[in-house]
């Protein structure tokens, strides 16, 4: 997500490279770059006016920061300046109702049936009991996909026909949550192909029905600035309280992302990262600009990496990682989890500096094959050379190349690109306890 209005930003501040200060000329000359790299993420061309001027007048006004070069100091402006865009605070959902209800909107293919499914899974970890209804029973096979999710995530469903009245559906459904002991209710909605009268006379009777706790509007990041228009009309009828953007893990440009708030005042809660039902990730405003402005993403690496991991496994390899006891039969074990969560691409770029590595493993979104073939590497080490790699010369390496059925370069890779991830991130996980600190801005 991001990466080319990334690319188009960072070529921007090359502008201001070697300046001695901030001045009306150079900053004018560098935010019209900025300007520009925002229009071709096809962010709202009032919003992009707004920001931009804003930026050039808190560049002006500001004092001479000392420690901070011009560049920096703009970049310091311009990050603080997106956050605000992207919504500010990173917004949780309000669940209240006993039941609560989240009702889900939004136009046909957005992806309502698969977020709620996804949502529903975010609460079970949070210890919710969550109950799915289909209420969609205009498009084919809408109940039967819920149905088909609520299944494999082994959770009660209501058993809604393609007869029955939406709002009776999501009245009942209240009744019946509450029998099988359940806290939460999602609520899948109709959606059409373009908004019409009768589809948000049938919301508002639902949303008077049940008055849900939260009225999440979905929308598919890749139509930009289509889904923001939609998003305003949903808005105007039914109130919504927040936004989940699909699809982020398209080739989206960010302008959906970067426009809704200012245009709806609805911040995005939520962003789906893919089809898996656990590729849901909250929106951090914060995080998402720094990662626009390529600083990584520290904090939404370690959450995504928890979520597939044991209690206290998280904690013990930042130490290892501080240490530098990171060792291959570690790794090993993390390539195992990166099966689970996705890409190891999607994680490696995640991290400040890693995004190269990412590149020169191969394809961002690294195929199970590339997977299987650094575990197969792995594995036809001695548990002494994993522990320490250190150990493993060249005549060790042509015996694992020939063990794993692999070339001696790509063992060779292997380690170069090893001892470069723990190098990276021992310096990451530097400092004192937790985290260790960001990296300095570029
Ligand atoms: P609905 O009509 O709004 O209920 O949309 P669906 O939930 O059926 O989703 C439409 C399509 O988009 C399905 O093929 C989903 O698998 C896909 N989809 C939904 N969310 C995401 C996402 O975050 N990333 C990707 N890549 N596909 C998604």
């Amino acid at each position: 997500m991001f990466d080319s209005l990334s690319d188009r930003l960072s070529e921007a501040f090359k502008n201001f490279k070697g300046q001695g200060r901030l001045d009306e000329k150079n900053i004018q000359d560098g935010m019209r770059e900025v300007r520009l790299a925002l229009l071709e993420a096809d962010v709202n061309f009032k919003v992009v006016k707004e920001f931009v001027e804003k930026v050039k007048e808190r560049a002006l006004g500001q004092e001479v920061q000392k420690n901070l070069s011009v560049g920096q100091q703009v970049i310091k402006i311009v990050n603080e300046e997106l956050t605000l865009l992207l919504g500010g605070e990173q917004e949780g959902l309000v669940l209240k109702g006993k039941p609560a209800k989240i009702m889900m909107v939004g136009l046909q293919g957005a992806g309502k049936t698969t977020s709620a499914a996804k949502i529903a899974l975010y609460l079970r970890r949070k210890k919710y009991k969550p109950y799915l209804v289909p209420a969609d029973v205009y498009r084919p096979a809408a109940i039967e996909q819920l149905t088909v999710l609520a299944k494999q995530l082994d959770m009660p469903v209501y058993p809604s026909t393609t007869e029955m009245n939406p709002v009776d559906i999501c009245r009942d459904a209240i009744v019946k949550a509450e029998e099988a002991g359940c806290d939460v209710m999602l609520l899948d909605t109709a959606g059409r192909l373009h908004i019409d009268e009768l589809l948000m006379e049938e919301l508002a009777g639902i949303k008077a029905a049940c008055s849900p706790d939260e009225i999440l509007f979905v929308a598919d990041a890749m139509t930009g600035q289509d889904a923001v228009n939609v998003a305003a009309t949903f808005d105007e009828k039914l109130d919504v309280t927040g936004v989940v953007l699909t699809k982020m893990d398209g080739d989206a440009r960010g302008g959906a992302a970067l426009s809704i708030k200012s245009v709806t005042g609805k911040c995005v809660k939520f962003v789906g990262m893919g089809e898996k039902l656990s590729d849901l990730e909250l929106f951090y405003p914060d995080r998402a600009a720094s990662r626009i402005l390529g600083m990584g993403d520290v904090l939404s690496l370690i959450e995504k990496a928890q979520s597939v991991m044991e209690e206290g496994e998280a904690e013990k390899l930042t130490e290892k990682f501080r240490k530098a006891k990171f060792d291959l039969e570690d790794f090993r074990t993390q390539m195992r989890r990166m099966k689970k969560i996705g890409s190891m691409g999607s994680i490696l770029k995640l991290i400040p500096g890693l995004g190269g590595l990412s590149k020169q493993l191969g394809d961002i979104d690294m195929p199970d094959k590339e997977l299987n073939r650094i575990e197969a590497i792995i594995s036809s080490m001695t548990m002494e050379e994993r522990k320490t790699p250190k150990l493993i010369n060249p005549s060790r390496r042509k015996r694992i190349a020939k063990g794993s059925g692999v070339e001696l370069a790509d063992v060779n890779s292997m380690l170069k690109n090893f001892d470069q991830m723990s190098k990276m991130m021992k310096k990451m996980m530097g400092g004192k306890g937790g985290m260790g600190k960001m990296p300095q801005m570029p």
